[in-house]
């Protein structure tokens, strides 16, 4: 049997279509049915799913009973609600799920779009995520013309001040809309790009191009917040970084101040003297600096505190299982602890859910980010968001 297996009960054939084929082009097997009778338990027996789509309101019974008997079966199985009702009902549907115990995984709110299901699916299966990165394969001329036909795009992830639980930031997450595959993840084209000098330096210069240009920022309170962006390692041998940033952000919107580069920890600490010198200078210039995915990667104690950083990220890896794993919860203490006796801020990124979001508020780290907050939108899905927030 393959090892993902999707189930869609929902009256709807158009939404139980619609998943059916973001879930093929993800390479992952399903089966949708409008009855949530026998023939949904039949599926349950045969099809054995490990993620169920449910739709909180079918003719025959209601999603909440379904939940119900799903429990008295004993599923194990990751329940994801869909729902065209009040976003707080659904979440009290969830909640309830969780409180019979089983495996609630996230709801969305219908009309749902291609992105909100490919996420859900993403976020329900590594191995999902692992088929993508090993299906998709790229060529650098490909990459190269995608970035030529502004086939690149930027999405924005929420960042928010744990103490006062505002919006403070958001991280500019690059995307490719490609023509034939749909929205295309990072993973599956950055490292493409870091074989190629050229190739990661014209994607870097588009992405902060494609920011600078976003009508987004046109609002004030918007052009408040700060913007993250991801700095390969793999420029940090290129001398002219910093005035080129500059110069690009010369006649904007913006100021350098609000900008912050991330670096992941690795490649920030390879040529130490060549690293230092560009770092140094993009501080000079006002810029602030941020070290990425913390944890991961080999700097030492040493390192992070010559390195002008103003902020460190603690890697996903160790929030998304803090509350589960003693060890990940003490790498995340720790690190908040370093930052702030080295007077840095701490970012916590990949925060799933209010649990996570708590702990690390009482342990005074500043920023967090997570899918718990939001994942990242389209610029024009950001405004609604915020908003709303
Ligand atoms: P990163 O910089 O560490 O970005 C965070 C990644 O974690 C993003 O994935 C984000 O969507 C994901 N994430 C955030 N919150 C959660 C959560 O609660 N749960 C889970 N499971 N994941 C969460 P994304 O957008 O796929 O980006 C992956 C990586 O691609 C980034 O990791 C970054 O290293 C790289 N990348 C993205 N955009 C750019 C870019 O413009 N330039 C460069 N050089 N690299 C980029
Ligand atoms: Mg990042
Ligand atoms: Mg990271």
């Amino acid at each position: 049997m393959p090892d993902n297996r999707v189930l869609i009960v929902d009256d709807d054939l158009r939404i139980c279509r619609v998943i059916k084929r973001v879930a093929t082009e993800l390479g992952v097997e399903s089966k949708a049915t409008d009855d949530p009778g026998l023939n949904f338990w039949r599926e349950i027996e045969r099809f054995e799913p490990n993620v169920i789509f449910i739709d909180l309101q079918m003719p025959q019974i209601d999603g909440v009973q379904l939940l119900r008997s799903l429990a008295e079966a004993k599923s194990t199985a990751a329940i994801v609600l869909v729902s065209g009702m009040d976003r707080s009902i659904v979440e009290t549907s969830e909640e309830l799920g969780k409180s019979l115990g089983l495996n609630m995984s996230g709801i969305l709110i219908k009309p749902i779009d291609i992105d909100e299901i490919r996420d859900m699916l993403l976020r329900n299966f590594d191995v999902v995520e692992k088929h993508l990165r090993d299906a998709l394969e790229f060529s650098e001329e490909e990459l190269s013309e995608a970035i030529r036909n502004n086939e690149l795009v930027v999405h924005y992830q929420p960042q928010i001040e744990l103490v006062t639980d505002k919006v403070v930031g958001m991280e500019a997450l690059v995307r490719w809309q490609h023509p034939k595959h749909g929205l295309v993840f990072p993973d599956n084209f950055i490292p493409l790009a870091e074989n190629n000098d050229r190739l990661i330096r014209e994607l870097t210069y588009a992405v902060l191009e494609t920011i600078l240009r976003e009508d987004l920022f046109q609002r004030d309170d918007i052009h408040e917040l700060n913007v993250s962006l991801n700095l390969s390692a793999r420029m940090l041998g290129d001398l002219s970084l910093p005035d080129q940033f500059e110069k690009m952000l010369q006649g904007q919107q913006f100021s350098p101040g609000q900008l912050l580069i991330e670096v992941t920890e690795s490649g920030a600490m390879e040529d130490a003297a060549l690293t230092m010198d560009i770092l140094t200078r993009f501080r000079i210039k006002g810029f602030r600096l941020s070290l990425d995915d913390f944890g991961t990667g080999y700097s030492s104690m040493v390192q992070l505190y010559r390195l002008p950083f103003n902020e460190i990220k603690v890697d996903k890896s160790f929030v998304m299982r803090l509350l589960t794993d003693e060890e990940a919860a003490s790498i995340v203490r720790l690190t908040i602890d370093l930052g702030h006796s080295l007077g840095l801020e701490v970012v916590a990124e990949g925060i799933e859910d209010q649990e996570t979001y708590d702990w690390l508020k009482s342990l005074q780290c500043e920023i967090g980010q997570g899918y718990f907050i939001s994942r990242a939108m389209d610029a024009e899905k950001f405004v609604h968001w915020y908003d709303q927030y």
